[in-house]
């Protein structure tokens, strides 16, 4: 395993841990197209696009909102559960192997909205997860206060996830996934592949600023940094960065149970080991530009109207690239060009969730095994 950082140093150092079986439902819904200006003018708003990208978003962002026709959104909704499935019970098995069980737990994860109305508003996505076996509760008013004391009154409203989960330190958590790789004879090295050699039309060797490491078979699993690795092989595809956020509060004075999904505000409060993180919102942006400030104190925002009793005096920022296509659908997929190459990349808002599925899909892909779920919808084929 060739990384130019440690492990779980790049985007799955900051997300906000949840295992999130719902995640079946994309981002853009039918109607979503209507919703963006209003997302966009909102200045605590969940999306923002720096006004010098407009242009180099334009063709992925049109490419996105033509995704959310109603029969794509459920063709999108299907292939997303077929993948989704079990996340919870394959990240808990593979901790529990792995010697990494401090860092998962199954628990409920919760959607907070102010009221029934605003939950009401939301009811084509809560179909479409009900139609792909999502269960959950309604908590309201008292039970809600019980529950999850410090949340502030205003919020009356939550639904209850059952068979989620979510971790207290999504870095711990890989990092000791890559120990226990190490442990059973596995190789880590750090190093930045420039190029990679091909010969005979197959991937023979990662150019490296360590030099040469030969390679046989080659897995393209480097995030939202894979566009440039798999335009080696194949046709250049839409990978985008979502920009996110996260602003983790250490001695917040309050305290959560499970990570809990404010709906209106497209961001996430997680009990996480030193305190509670929020984090999510979009930017669209220059992969390599500074990230924006204003986007955390967007999170503090919420975070104080949210819990007013919380203590924000101690909290650290960071800022992550989703690696986002336009159908939001992965890449899980054999090269179309080169036998001896796959692809694991594109899990935008989702790739913790789904990360030990993909390795065992690609494994099959790999070792010649047939994988156990349909991989048409996430061939790099289908642009
Ligand atoms: C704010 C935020 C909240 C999120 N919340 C959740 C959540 O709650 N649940 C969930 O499931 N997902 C969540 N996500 C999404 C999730 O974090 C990402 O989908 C996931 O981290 C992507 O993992 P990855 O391994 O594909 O990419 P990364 O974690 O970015 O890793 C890519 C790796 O490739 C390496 N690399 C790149 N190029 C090269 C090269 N040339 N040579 C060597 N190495 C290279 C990089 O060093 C890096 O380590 C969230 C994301 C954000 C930003």
């Amino acid at each position: 395993m060739v990384d130019k950082f440690a492990p779980g140093e790049a985007t799955s150092f900051g997300n906000a841990g949840v295992l999130a079986e719902c995640g079946c439902v994309p981002v853009n819904l039918p109607g979503f197209v209507s919703k963006v200006p209003q997302l966009m003018l909102d200045p605590q708003g969940p999306l923002s696009i720096s006004a010098g990208y407009m242009h180099r978003i334009a063709p992925w962002g049109i490419s996105f909102m033509l995704n959310s026709r109603r029969s794509k959104f459920e063709q999108v909704a299907d292939a997303m559960s077929s993948l989704l499935s079990g996340a919870t019970a394959r990240h808990v098995a593979l901790a529990a192997e792995h010697g990494a069980s401090d860092w998962v737990c199954a628990s409920p994860y919760y959607y907070l909205y102010r009221d029934e109305t605003d939950f009401m508003a939301d009811r084509t996505a809560w179909q479409a997860r009900e139609q792909r076996g999502i269960t959950y509760d309604i908590l309201q008013g008292d039970g809600l206060a019980q529950a999850e004391p410090a949340i502030a009154e205003e919020y009356r409203y939550a639904v209850s996830l059952h068979g989620h989960g979510f971790s207290r330190n999504p870095e711990k958590l890989v990092k000791a996934l890559a120990a226990s790789f190490v442990e059973k004879g596995g190789e880590l090295v750090q190093a930045e592949i420039r190029d990679v050699i091909v010969e005979d039309n197959q991937p023979v060797g990662l150019l490296t600023h360590k030099g040469v490491l030969p390679v046989s078979k080659l897995v393209v699993a480097a995030g939202v940094w894979s566009r440039q690795l798999a335009a080696r092989f194949d046709r250049d595809i839409p990978l985008q960065s979502e920009r996110g956020y996260h602003v983790e509060v250490h001695n917040p004075g309050i305290s959560l149970q499970q990570p809990i999904m404010y709906a209106a505000g497209k961001l996430v409060a997680t009990p996480v080991e030193n305190g509670i993180r929020f984090a999510g919102l979009v930017e669209f942006a220059e992969l390599d530009s500074l990230p924006d400030r204003n986007f955390c104190h967007r999170l503090l925002y919420h975070a104080r109207r949210l819990f007013p009793t919380i203590c924000l005096d101690d909290f650290t920022e960071w800022m992550g690239n989703r690696p986002s296509m336009p159908d939001s659908l992965p890449v899980i997929s054999r090269s179309e060009n080169f036998s001896d190459v796959f692809y694991a990349f594109g899990h935008q808002h989702m790739g913790l969730t789904l990360g030990p599925h993909t390795g065992e899909l690609i494994a099959d892909l790999v070792s010649g095994a047939r994988p156990g779920v349909d991989l048409q919808p996430f061939s790099i084929s289908r642009f």
